[in-house]
């Protein structure tokens, strides 16, 4: 069997592995491009094999960059199963369809104002082709292992990192192979920790933080002082995250210091119906997370949801302090850009990002300190403080990552080291062979390797 790199190799997005065994194609993982542009037109490419070739996809997780290019996949002749689990599907039926809608949105946009060189613009996918995709999708449960074909098996096993996340399993007869999608934290504030593995003959293992290791503060603390300083000014602060998994965890700090007293009156806004949604979902798999019905209440229910497009706006109105959260986390498109066009010039407000931002995204641009930002065609000056915390990361840190790959009995044959950008990829790479001695590879786009 071959494994064929179609993405996150130099950077944290397109994941998509192909595994070739001649009578049979699987696809791990089918994620969008995002960020630079020499990225997103991957997104454009030629898929290397014809889609209807393709067997089954086995998506490791719901984040667009591992999910997002599923529905193109489809609308170019893919007819085979989807499998992921049930927290996953339930999050794809949120996340897919709202990018088909994005996609759209952007590209009128686009077309209205002509800023594209494209005339006329096109979505890869519309919400209509990201709906037709869910039809093939099969939820399966953790730790059930269900067999493909006379020689394929597959297993998934927890990640943490966001709700139904998983590491995934391939057993043949000659070699099992795991991925590890995105490797949860073994101390989040609401995922459970990613379950150890104990042997792989190859292993894929993600490298988003491989050069770095997390600040230990307290990220409520963080928060307290970020939005004190702002309050103080009489400016607002604006949070772009991540509508799965990080809106959540943002929310149940916000109830924490909330009932911790520290802060007077602060009004948050969630301000995305697709966070909403994720996070009734939240409520519907209470064994997945590390929150109680009470917490989940508490949390839910201390902040205002913004459902309607019109109230968005409003929000960009009001003169007092407050909160707003909304998509998307890297500002690479979403309701947040209105916010930030509303708030960013002026600066007595924060703009406060809180994941991994990806070279090329708003998000980089201006945590590098940028003075002004494009955003639909326009340049916003950018006067706003623009701080970061990135402990409220949902990615393992090196070490947490080095400790988590400790638990193997043996060293995988060859360990392939992928989504990290280059230097945290190297890092970790010479990080493994420096404490577990293991035979580490980068492949590089497009790479086919016999297994
Ligand atoms: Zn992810």
């Amino acid at each position: 069997m071959k494994i064929q790199f179609l993405g996150a190799t130099g950077t944290v997005t397109g994941s998509k592995y192909l595994l070739d065994g001649g009578d049979y194609r699987l696809l791990i993982d089918c994620g969008l491009f995002q960020g630079l542009k020499e990225l997103r037109l991957k997104n454009w490419a030629e898929f290397p094999v014809p889609p209807n070739s393709v067997n089954t996809v086995i998506l490791t997780h719901a984040h667009l960059d591992h999910s997002g290019f599923l529905p193109l996949l489809v609308k170019r002749g893919f007819r085979g199963k989807v499998l992921c689990t049930p927290a996953t599907f339930d999050l794809c039926k949120i996340l897919l369809p709202d990018s088909g809608k994005l996609q759209e949105e952007e590209s009128g946009y686009a077309n209205r104002k002509s800023y594209s060189k494209h005339h006329p613009a096109l979505p890869l996918y519309t919400q209509e082709d990201a709906v037709k995709c869910l039809s093939y999708f099969h939820p399966l449960s953790f730790d059930k292992e269900v067999i493909l074909s006379d020689k394929i098996r597959v297993e998934f096993t927890r990640a943490g990192h966001i709700l139904g996340a998983s590491l995934v399993t391939i057993r043949t007869p000659s070699f099992s192979l795991v991925f590890t999608g995105d490797l949860g934290r073994p101390n989040d504030l609401i995922m459970l920790p990613p379950e150890y593995i104990d042997k792989a003959d190859y292993l894929v293992v993600e490298s988003t933080y491989g050069d770095r290791e997390h600040e230990e503060k307290d990220v409520v603390d963080e928060l307290y002082n970020i939005i004190d300083r702002t309050f103080k000014r009489g400016g607002s602060v604006i949070i772009p995250a991540f509508s799965v998994g990080r809106s959540q965890v943002l929310l149940y700090a916000l109830a924490k210091l909330k009932k911790s007293g520290r802060v007077g009156k602060m009004p948050v806004y969630l301000d995305s119906p697709m966070s909403i949604n994720a996070t009734e979902i939240f409520r519907q798999f209470p064994g997945e997370h590390r929150l109680s019905p009470e917490d989940c209440r508490a949390t839910f229910e201390a902040v205002r949801y913004v459902r309607e497009q019109e109230e968005s706006k409003e929000l960009d109105q009001k003169k007092d302090s407050m909160v707003i959260i909304s998509a998307s986390g890297m500002a690479t498109g979403g309701r947040v850009l209105h916010h930030l066009k509303a708030f960013a010039p002026d600066s007595k407000n924060t703009i406060l990002f809180t994941g991994f931002q990806a070279a090329g995204t708003r998000g980089a641009t201006m945590l590098s300190g940028a003075r002004t930002v494009k955003i639909h065609g326009e340049e916003i000056p950018i006067a706003a403080e623009v701080a970061n915390i990135n402990s409220f990361s949902a990615h393992s840190d090196r070490k947490e990552t080095l400790q988590w790959l400790s638990h193997f009995k043996a060293a995988p044959r060859k360990t392939f080291i992928t989504h990290g950008e280059p230097n945290s990829a190297l890092a970790l790479k010479e990080a493994i062979e420096r404490n577990l001695h293991w035979t580490c590879y980068l492949p590089k786009y497009l790479e086919t390797i016999e297994l």
